[in-house]
């Protein structure tokens, strides 16, 4: 046990702690009522609002187009009435702005009115804000004088009452534009996006002469993340600051043994579980699965999946949730993407599909070769977009953070490629050969489309957790998504290359079906073939892990970029400029910003750290290694003490001067912000890591009581 002070009292404050008593059991409580009781969902609507007042908002939904103003009060006071029933005293626009978290600003529903006070709220305030928005990030696209920002409700997306120990607010998701209509947040383009895969996958459905409903896409998000006791916490400045650890030996078991993985769920962590999945459902949002992860204090949650908005509103407050509840448990929730050097790192495995009432999922695999040829269709656009994009799909997975973990041996790496699996990696490749696919294994050809094609496999067979974007069965799962990112931006690059690459299908197909005198299966096979071939290069199902799919992969010419610095170019690049201007999703000006805000969060991140490695260092570490140095002096005589000094005392020299070098790296200015980020990435990342070296080796061999930062071993394995 250590006997540095402040960590004896929170060790011995950790192995004393009383049960938990629990505040709730689900033994006595009804799901079925808890879940959703807190959402102004659509049968709320329509207990509450006139017939046809909820026939116009339905649609509304329905489509993703506005509330006319009349309609608005109308809807604005029954939510009222709703919210205050419940308790609320406050509304709130929520918005998700380009730092990628949540933003809210409260107002009271309550006003005085001569004798008291009046509960208010009308239909503009429920429509439309104007938060004072100037202090968030907007990459040049408001000047000072006009620095007004909108916040507009997305009524696809239900308002909701989020509880908290002293009060309830009602929160209305919106999305965030500036004066002129420019996006300056996540949802906007999401929203853009899904109106434009439901264009093109109706264009492409059409010629299947399908008939079907809003075509939607699905997202269903596995989030990762540690939970760490409080007390030792808070004895991290570099974790309660940047939610990362910048020092710390290796312990001396880590995840070797494998026995955290799906493992028994601690008490004191099952409980706070429990109570983050109550509040959850109490929001409408369906999580489904909870399990330990590979790493020591490691977790997963995961939803089942919704609308990709929906979603991605969903997973914002079930990150929101994680940490709050957390607290309640004397836990911290960390949800960066590599809190501790040597265990795994967390990711937000992004599932994503496309479907839709009348047509189901397009990416699940049919039950007759008719629907067969169409899922090939699908998942051809998808080879397609993600080979055409995979600088751009890199892009949206780019952070300081994230970096940390692409690439390593535990994270699928920087380079984008798409697993099928076996099965239906076997059947591409023979439309690819051919334009026709047999039977898998075996049996001779066939055309797609007729009765012999053949029923595909609906289980993915072999996972192959290496590839960062992997076929599963009825989906896509694109795994290089960073634990802590929002979902938008991910979903937002798969939806707007997977529109775009639907329309050039669709495109080929009809000029095909010309050219082939309306032989509908005979185009669909060229085109198919055609897709393939060229863009077959970015399927890839052994190892990603393997330095010979490295090398494989430059050889096929796919992109393989490292770190931030060079993927965030990617968002600028001319064909995404092209691909989101043509789709109607951003604006190059958007582009642009969001490139501009992102490569500056970039620097700013590993500056703070940076800093934050230099003061703890100095004012901690160094110190410590000194003191005992100094306490050694009496016993330099003896061997072992005269050893253990000088080994001391040579690593307190090294660490010194890596110091120095670092804060000579980060003094270093450059004339703009991409080459700031080269250099942060460069020389003042490695210059990091060396002080870190000797400051963990001296972690190594300084007496215990010396050390002031709770050890690896101490934060993970201590609740
Ligand atoms: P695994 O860990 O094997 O990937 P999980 O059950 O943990 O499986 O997670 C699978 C995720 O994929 C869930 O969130 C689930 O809702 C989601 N998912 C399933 N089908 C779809 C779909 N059609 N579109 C989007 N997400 C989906
Ligand atoms: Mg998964």
């Amino acid at each position: 046990m250590s006997t540095n002070p402040a960590r004896r009292n929170a060790i011995e404050a950790i192995a004393s702690q009383p049960r938990l008593q629990g505040s709730f059991d689900f033994r006595n409580e009804k799901i079925d009522l808890i879940y959703g009781q807190n959402v102004f969902s659509l049968d709320k609507m329509e207990k509450r609002l006139p017939k046809d007042v909820f026939k116009s908002l339905k649609a509304n939904i329905e489509s993703g187009t506005k509330l006319d103003a009349a309609s608005a009060d109308v809807v604005a006071a029954a939510i009222k009435d709703w919210a205050l029933e419940r308790g609320a005293t406050h509304y709130a626009h929520v918005f998700y702005p380009l730092t990628g978290f949540t933003a809210e600003k409260h107002d009271t529903f309550f006003e005085p009115n001569g004798n008291g006070t009046l509960a208010q709220f009308s239909g503009k305030a429920l429509i439309q804000a104007e938060p004072d928005a100037s202090s968030f990030p907007n990459g040049g696209l408001r000047s000072t004088f006009e620095a007004r920002g909108y916040t507009a409700w997305d009524v696809t997306s239900p308002a909701y009452i989020f509880d908290t120990e002293n009060g309830s607010t009602l929160c209305i998701p919106t999305a965030f534009v500036s004066w002129k209509g420019e996006a300056l947040d996540k949802k906007t383009p999401l929203l853009r996006s899904m109106a434009a895969v439901n264009k093109a996958a109706t264009r492409v459905l059409a010629l299947f002469g399908k008939k079907h409903g809003f075509i939607s896409a699905s997202c269903g998000p596995e989030q990762e993340y540690f939970l760490i006791d409080s007390r030792l916490f808070h004895l991290r400045p570099d974790l309660y600051t940047c939610g990362r650890s910048l020092f710390g030996a290796k312990p001396a078991k880590g995840q070797e043994f494998e026995d955290q993985y799906f493992g028994t769920i601690p008490d004191r962590v099952l409980a706070c579980m429990m109570e983050t999945e109550r509040e959850c459902f109490k929001l409408g949002i369906p999580i489904k699965t909870r399990h330990n992860e590979v790493a020591p204090a490691q977790y997963e949650v995961a939803p089942i999946y919704e609308s990709a908005n929906v979603a991605h509103d969903h997973q914002m407050l079930t990150m929101t949730l994680l940490r709050r509840v957390a607290t309640k448990h004397g836990f911290v929730c960390l949800l960066a993407e590599k809190p501790f050097a040597g265990v795994n790192g967390s990711g937000k495995h992004v599932n994503w599909s496309i479907g839709g009432a009348g047509v189901g999922n397009l990416l699940e695999p049919g039950h007759n070769p008719h629907e067969n040829a169409q899922f090939l269709t699908f998942c051809s656009a998808v080879v397609r977009a993600v080979d055409l994009h995979q600088g751009l799909l890199r892009a949206s997975v780019a952070s300081a953070g994230n970096d940390h973990r692409l690439g390593a041996n535990e994270a699928p790496p920087a380079i984008i490629s798409i697993y099928l699996g076996d099965m239906l990696n076997e059947v591409i490749e023979q439309v690819k050969k051919s334009g026709s696919a047999s039977t898998s294994r075996k049996g001779g050809h066939m055309t797609l489309g007729v009765d012999t094609l053949p029923v595909l496999p609906k289980d993915a067979g072999d996972r192959n957790r290496t590839s960062p974007f992997a076929f599963t069965g009825n989906k896509f799962e694109f795994r290089a998504v960073g634990s802590a990112f929002s979902v938008a931006g991910p979903l937002t690059v798969l939806n707007t290359i997977m529109a775009d690459s639907l329309d050039k299908l669709a495109d080929e197909l009809a000029e095909e079906i010309k050219a082939k005198k309306g032989d509908f299966n005979a185009a669909l096979q060229v085109v198919l073939k055609n897709i393939l071939s060229k863009h077959g290069r970015v399927i890839f199902n052994g190892n990603g892990y393997s330095e010979e799919w490295h090398k494989e992969a430059a050889k096929r010419g796919l992109k393989n970029l490292r770190t931030t610095p060079d993927a965030l170019p990617e968002i600028v690049s001319k064909s995404s400029i092209e691909v989101f201007e043509r789709q109607g999703v951003l604006s190059k000006a958007e582009l642009e910003s969001r490139e501009e805000i992102y490569t500056h969060s970039y620097v700013l991140a590993i500056n703070t750290e940076s800093k934050l490695v230099s003061e703890i260092a100095k004012t901690l570490l160094l110190p410590a290694a000194l003191k005992y140095a100094a306490d050694l002096t009496p016993v330099e005589k003896t061997k072992s003490g005269g050893k253990l000094r000088k080994e001391v005392i040579a690593l307190a020299d090294e660490l010194a001067a890596a110091i120095d070098a670092l804060d000579a790296a980060r003094d270093v200015s450059k004339s703009d912000t991409h080459a700031q980020a080269k250099h942060s990435c460069d020389k003042v990342l490695p210059a990091m890591l060396k002080v870190r070296t000797a400051a963990d080796a001296l972690e190594e061999i300084v007496a215990d009581e010396y050390w002031p930062l709770p050890s690896y071993q101490e934060l993970l394995f201590l609740r």
